[in-house]
């Protein structure tokens, strides 16, 4: 975890953060805070459609919801299948605060979603780069685009805080 050099592009070159992606985090950012208050892993994540526009929002809510599969990609997923009746996103953007797990890897593809943006690495149990690439597995008929490492230390420590205060 840290300064990764996979902290950024593929390839590793750093470059800016596209304004979109840049506001999408920030909601996304409060999303996680808000998940910590609530005493949830602070993880936040938003869906958006081709111009911009939000079509979904969620939160981490596995506490409250006792739903292993609560994960907030998941919730945001849903919202936006909901919001333009059809599961097929492939026009959007799927913006979290740290890489997904599988099972949300594997949602994404799912909803067709044709980008992920995400914040921290998961070293652990990350499927966008980390431990798998699922988002990019060639063996598979659909990816994604992925950018990873985007205000990656703000989400790193929304959760570092929420675990400390945990110990
Ligand atoms: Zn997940």
């Amino acid at each position: 975890m840290g300064s990764t050099p996979h902290g950024t592009y593929p390839g590793g070159v750093p470059l800016p953060t596209a304004p979109a992606d840049d506001a999408a985090m920030a909601r996304a950012l409060e999303l996680a805070a808000q998940a910590a208050a609530a005493g949830e892993i602070p993880v936040g994540a938003v869906v958006t459609d081709a111009t911009g526009r939000v079509l979904g929002e969620g939160r981490n809510l596995r506490e409250e919801t006792a739903d292993p599969t609560a994960h907030a990609e998941i919730v945001a997923l849903r919202e936006a299948a909901q919001a333009i009746g059809s599961w097929n996103l492939d026009d959007c953007t799927l913006t979290v605060t740290l890489e997904p797990c599988l099972m949300c890897a594997g949602a994404i593809l799912q909803a067709r979603a044709g980008r992920v943006v995400f914040g921290a690495w998961d070293e652990k149990a990350g499927a966008a780069g980390s431990v798998y690439d699922v988002l990019r597995d060639r063996r598979l008929p659909v990816r994604a685009e992925v950018v990873g490492g985007v205000r990656e230390h703000e989400a790193q420590a929304l959760l570092r805080a929420f675990f400390d205060a945990r110990r």
